[in-house]
């Protein structure tokens, strides 16, 4: 693992910037991967503009859970619903920027999956194994 991005992904993981609830908010959803026992919920608030204003989760699991919620919940505040569907696998690889075996790539996919159940819904959602072989 690349040094520097291990001390990005501690730092999330100890001192979140995004870390907490909203209350109001638009959205919410949590889930959890059972392979690793990490658990996360995400709390949106989204304006009539449909732009995301504010994101926050809470959660406890691995390091690479946490600081993939963490990371993910800077990238789209700011960010259009419109953008935030089209979020993928790959850009939750990018934000984490260390290659993933596929055990650990299930850690870093869960704050996507969540993400996706709080925009689309729960019907609409692939499942971790589907995520990771997208
Ligand atoms: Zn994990």
């Amino acid at each position: 693992m690349d040094d520097l991005y291990r001390e990005v992904i501690i730092d999330r993981y100890q001192n979140p910037r995004f870390s907490g609830t909203l209350d109001p908010h638009t959205h919410s959803y949590e889930d959890d991967n059972p392979v690793c026992g990490d658990h996360i919920r995400i709390d949106l608030r989204v304006d009539d503009k449909d732009i995301v204003t504010e994101a926050k989760f809470t959660g406890e699991g691995c390091s690479i859970s946490q600081a993939s919620a963490d990371l993910l919940m800077e990238k789209i505040t700011g960010m259009p619903v419109a953008d935030v569907r089209g979020l993928a696998k790959q850009d939750i690889l990018d934000l984490l920027g260390i290659e993933l075996g596929p055990v650990r790539l299930k850690c870093a996919l869960l704050s996507l999956k969540v993400l996706k159940g709080g925009v689309y819904g729960l019907d609409e959602v692939m499942s971790l194994d589907e995520l990771a072989e997208s």
